[in-house]
């Protein structure tokens, strides 16, 4: 067994089951996905630690925990179509794209996304499109969406979001402070107006930036 396949094994059962996140498909991929390919050389020992990791332009790779929790949270079965915000390292994006139909990925720093685009090419991610935009404003071109996940924390959940959830689909978004919000999912009944909201607890993400985000 090589090292970081020994390293991801351990945070598996560390982080993420003794935390409760039992989805097995979930499981599965975070224990295949070489996380340290999404980390700068200098921290790779740190790669499969159980907190975010610096990635360059004030932006980070989020915690392992954290990213098992959300993704936990959208109940993909395969067949959905998703949208992310937030593309940063790409981790996030690889899950999902192997959990998923097909992922699109909305990133506003275009040096990330190039990044992020080269790594998930190595990993045969084909199913994935990443654009550069303001992310607040979802991606209307594709909508209806199953799934839509924000790695980026906003001060109130952006109307572009609801409006461009498919009936039964989930939205996961951490809403709150700039320092400190509180992990949000929405979930869409089959009438228009039906929305349940569920809190999953307390994080920290950067500012998601944007028109109807945090004014940068
Ligand atoms: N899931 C990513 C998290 C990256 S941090 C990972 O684990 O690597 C959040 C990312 O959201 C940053 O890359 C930041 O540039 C991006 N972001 C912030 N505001 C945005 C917006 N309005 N649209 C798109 N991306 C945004």
């Amino acid at each position: 067994m090589d090292k970081y396949k020994k390293q991801r094994a351990r945070m598996l059962e560390r982080q993420i089951r003794a935390r409760g996140v039992s989805d097995e498909r979930v499981l599965k991929v975070m224990e295949e996905i070489p996380r340290h390919f999404f980390v700068d050389e200098a921290l790779l020992d740190q790669a499969y630690n159980d907190n975010p990791l610096p990635i360059g332009e004030r932006q980070t790779i989020s915690q392992p925990y954290i990213v098992a929790l959300m993704t936990e949270a959208l109940e993909l079965t395969g067949s959905e179509k998703v949208l992310e915000i937030g593309t940063g390292s790409g981790y996030q994006t690889a899950v999902l794209s192997r959990l998923a139909d097909r992922v699109i990925s909305v990133e506003r720093i275009s040096s990330l996304a190039e990044k992020a685009r080269k790594i998930l090419e190595r990993l045969k991610c084909f199913n994935v499109l990443i654009a550069v935009s303001d992310g607040s404003f979802g991606w209307k071109d594709e909508a209806p969406y199953d799934a839509i996940i924000v790695t980026a924390g906003a001060p109130d959940i952006p109307r572009t979001y609801i409006e461009q959830l498919a009936r039964g689909g989930r939205l996961v978004i951490p809403v709150g402070g700039a320092h400190e919000q509180k992990l949000v999912r929405v979930v869409r009944g089959t009438l228009p107006d039906d929305l349940e909201y569920e809190d999953l607890g307390g994080c920290r993400f950067v500012n998601l930036i944007g028109e109807y985000g945090w004014k940068g």
